[in-house]
């Protein structure tokens, strides 16, 4: 047996092994998996604009106007004007003077976090932050404090402790697994108090939370008080790429130093195209984030009324708490049997003996699906008699 297969055994004897399944058209509250027509609970694609023919015509109207790659770094031939629409468009909405588009949000992250930190300065990231920004931090090669996850104090006594040397404070807005929101004010507090940055990722935030979908900063009252503000064009506005919104000193900095900006091909111009169609659409259509947070509160209930452990804030990211891997990805099968899918989450997405279920809603969701989806659960997890577990549910972010 080669070493690989040695380690991909591994895997499958700790039920961490995982695998591609193949969905069958476009993204929607329906989509047929491996040839069934089945209820997706498990997409980004938090207000159905990925499918929105006004979305889709502005990409096929980009790509026979600009053609279907930006055929090098924007820095070299690939910066063109839906890439620089775009950026403007975005800087508006989020209330910042400049925004900088990336590849995607795995690039923005470690780009950006190994730009703004590095060696004999310290940054400080929440313990369950998403894992392009713990590789942002790899790459600094700063030192990383890594805090108790929303823990201000003892963010505090890091920050205290590395004194001068603080550098970045880093977190996710809406954590991507838990589906709760960072303590902001406390953190722009101990931001201003130790003269460090504070970065904020809203991945799960932008189309979801905060006026007209602006995300949890906005939410908070806090634009333009965050000095950098990441988000992603791929999850709630349907697309690809992601962006970083700051002064335009920052951005400036991050043009010319980001390495994942410098280094990587620019967004091809269809996928610009639609980020900014969708944005316009989230702009001009802000009830479809009303529909996401209604239709969120509805799959909580109906969850709970089955006496499911939920985890969590009050977000479109809904978890349910199982704790052993083997276990989550059992139910998980059975609740897809049930015509019901979504993702088992284990590690090293989540810390061990965390694993759970964990069901994302989108706004075009009717309300009976997602009651049905609730039951679906529950009838399963009482058949393999799990979920509801105290335990793991307290290791879920309360
Ligand atoms: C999805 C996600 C990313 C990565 O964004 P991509 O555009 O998919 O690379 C970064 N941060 C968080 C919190 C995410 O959930």
């Amino acid at each position: 047996m080669t070493e690989i297969a040695e380690r991909l055994e591994e895997l499958q004897d700790q039920g961490l092994h995982r695998r591609l399944r193949l969905v069958g058209g476009p993204q929607g509250p329906l989509v047929t998996l491996d040839g069934n027509q089945v209820l997706l609970l498990c997409s980004n694609d938090y207000l159905g604009l990925a499918n929105h023919p006004r979305v889709k015509g502005a990409a096929a109207e980009a790509a026979m106007r600009w053609g279907a790659g930006a055929g090098a770094s924007r820095l070299i031939s690939g910066n063109m004007q839906p890439h620089s629409r775009l950026e403007k468009r975005l800087a508006a909405f989020k209330g910042y003077e400049s925004a900088l588009l990336f590849g995607s949000g795995y690039l923005a992250n470690t780009g950006t976090i190994a730009a703004l930190a590095g060696s004999g300065e310290v940054v400080f990231s929440d313990e369950l932050n998403h894992a392009s920004i713990i590789d942002g931090c790899r790459l600094s090669r700063a030192e990383t404090f890594v805090y108790r996850h929303g823990d201000v104090e003892h963010l505090s006594w890091g920050l205290q402790k590395a004194g001068e040397r603080a550098a970045l404070i880093v977190t996710d807005g809406v954590f991507s697994m838990d589906g709760d929101v960072a303590p902001l004010v406390d953190l722009v507090t101990l931001a201003r108090r130790h003269d460090c940055r504070l970065m904020v990722d809203e991945a799960h935030a932008t189309g979801a939370l905060g006026p007209g979908g602006r995300g949890s900063v906005a939410a908070a009252g806090l634009s333009g008080e965050v000095d950098v503000v990441m988000g992603t064009l791929g999850k709630a506005l349907g697309s690809y790429g992601a962006y970083v919104c700051a002064d335009r000193e920052t951005t400036d900095y991050l043009l010319n130093t980001a390495r994942s900006f410098v280094f990587s091909t620019a967004l091809p111009p269809p996928v610009a195209a639609a980020g900014l169609a969708a944005l316009e659409l989230l702009e001009s259509q802000p009830d479809r984030v009303g529909r996401l947070s209604t239709n969120a509160a509805t799959l909580r209930q109906a969850l709970t009324d089955e006496g499911l452990a939920v985890g969590g804030g009050e977000t479109q990211i809904v978890p349910v708490a199982v704790g052993d891997a083997k276990a989550t990805m059992e139910l998980s099968g059975q609740v897809l049997e049930r015509g019901v899918f979504a993702q088992g989450i284990r590690p090293p997405t989540v810390p061990v003996g965390s694993s759970r279920l964990r069901f994302t809603v989108m706004s075009t969701h009717r309300r009976e699906e997602l009651q049905h989806a609730a039951r679906a659960v529950g009838a399963a997890a009482r058949e393999l008699g799990i979920g509801g577990d105290r335990h793991a549910v307290a290791q879920l972010a309360a």
